[in-house]
């Protein structure tokens, strides 16, 4: 399999290089030059691996040598604390959810994570090699990314997060890490100096490729990859062969293009819901053809607290029929402007199967309690938008509608406190997490600090 960029103009590339990329050189998004056909039919008795193996292998075949490959997948889902990986259950009303917190962070990004950090290690020991990776966080990603990384000969991570203004639950997950390939920094400043300093070190071409700077983020084709599988796995079982739909809690598009692609390939898809919370560009994109940033509004469901959703230029290369000249055009625009018109006919094909809802956080603590009032279940701030998407945008109510559960109801225990007077408790290995100790440094928001930290701790 060889991959293209939405932008034209980065070389084609097999599926090693694409990983250790992330973005492309020309600015896009890397997305393979054609679509598998549809997975084999499941033997009696696959497991989520087997399933898994079956499905990414035509996007890493050429790259990587097959036993290898499968063992890098045992070895990630191993690492899952639930024998099904991501199990499906029910809810009321021919609802179900689709349980993706079942890895070591508790949020559905360990499902990509555990197998993108295994690929990086193999692919760069392959090429006699070692990376950095360094990543912003204001919460989930950090300590998905050290759980990756954590321990692997040809990798090394400092992970970002604005100092006292990440919740105690996720810095503690990031900060009791103790590895010698792991560092933690408090930066004095927001989320956005975060990410803005991590922007200025990848621009800095002399200190990245002295340390060889990587990105594992959510543009990364390998995680797309990885989250096709549990769309596969729970159409499956919850419609065998009949159509099915999913609701997306969503932020950076990646989860539910994840969704697109299953769908692509074959996975009786009928509707994809995507669930926002109020930064609702996709509602209003999806209602009217016109994408633009309005600022980033803080919520309770603080993974989806974004801008722009990075992975809508992959639907777009392909809503353009590969036009890569199209995507520039409207990327440039959207980039200059805060704003840009897609609304030709061809969003008829977008809204053919995707729908959009948004919540505010007093419909989201709503949802919270009506979801543990009908069901007895409880759900985290970001599951309970796809639930309320999923109740609010239904077409077919005789067709399955699956809701992605992407963070463990403990990993935002004050939200769910508030709604439903429940505390939930941290699940049985993150038990003793408040009494860990914890390790991490302080820097100001200054890029000089942080290229000597980094450069410092890589060669140190
Ligand atoms: C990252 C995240 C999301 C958003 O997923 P995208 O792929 O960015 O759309 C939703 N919920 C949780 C808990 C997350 O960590």
């Amino acid at each position: 399999m060889k991959y293209v960029s939405t932008r034209g103009a980065a070389p084609v590339l097999p599926f090693g290089d694409v990983l250790l990329a992330g973005l492309a050189s020309d600015g896009g998004l890397y997305l393979p030059d054609s679509w598998p056909s549809p997975p084999p039919a499941p033997a009696l008795g696959a497991t989520y691996v087997d399933t898994a193996v079956d499905v990414m292998w035509p996007y890493v075949e050429g790259s990587i040598d097959p036993r290898a490959f499968r063992t890098l997948v045992g070895d990630a889902y191993a690492t899952f604390s639930h024998p099904d990986v991501c199990p499906v259950t029910p809810l009321d009303d021919g609802l179900s959810l689709l349980e993706l917190y079942w890895g070591p962070t508790i949020a559905f990004k360990d499902v990509a994570l555990q197998l993108v950090g295994r690929l990086f290690d193999h692919e760069l020991t392959r090429r006699e090699e070692r990376a950095t990776i360094v990543v912003a966080t204001s919460g989930d990603t950090g300590s998905a990314a050290i759980e990756a990384c954590r321990g692997r000969a040809s990798l090394d991570i400092v992970v970002l997060h604005p100092a006292g203004r990440v919740s105690e639950v996720q810095r503690r997950q990031m900060t009791t890490v103790h590895e010698p390939n792991v560092r933690n920094v408090a930066i004095e400043g927001t989320f956005d100096d975060c990410q803005r300093l991590v922007k200025d070190l990848f621009a800095a071409e002399a200190f990245r490729s002295d340390v060889r700077l990587s990105a594992m983020n959510s543009i990364n084709w390998a995680r797309v990859m990885a989250q096709i599988v549990y769309y596969v796995t729970s159409a499956r079982s919850v419609a065998s062969g009949g159509p099915v739909a999913f609701s997306v809690p969503t932020g950076n598009f990646g989860n539910v293009f994840a969704g697109w692609v299953a769908r692509r390939t074959g996975t009786p898809i009928s509707q994809l819901v995507v669930g926002s919370n109020s930064n609702d560009i996709l509602t209003r994109w999806l209602a009217s053809g016109r994408m633009e940033t309005t600022g980033v509004h803080p919520t309770i469901s603080p993974s989806m607290d974004i801008q722009v959703s990075s992975n809508v230029e992959r639907l777009l290369f392909e809503l353009y029929d590969r036009n890569a000249g199209l995507v520039v055009d409207r990327m440039t625009e959207l980039a200059a402007e805060g704003r840009v018109d897609t609304g030709d006919t061809r969003l008829a094909t977008v809204t053919e199967v995707f729908d959009g809802a948004r919540f505010d956080d007093d419909q989201i603590r709503a949802e919270i309690r009506r979801t543990l009032d009908l069901t007895g279940v409880l759900i985290d701030p970001h599951t309970a938008v796809g639930v309320a998407a999923a109740r609010a945008a239904r077409r077919d109510r005789d067709v399955p509608m699956i809701c992605l559960a992407t963070a463990h109801p403990a990993k935002f225990p004050d939200a769910v406190e508030e709604a439903t007077g429940i505390r939930p408790p941290l699940p049985e290995h993150l038990a003793d997490l408040l009494d860990r100790p914890e390790e991490y440094d302080r820097l100001p928001d200054d890029l000089s600090a942080v290229e000597a930290y980094v450069r410092a701790f890589v060669t140190g």
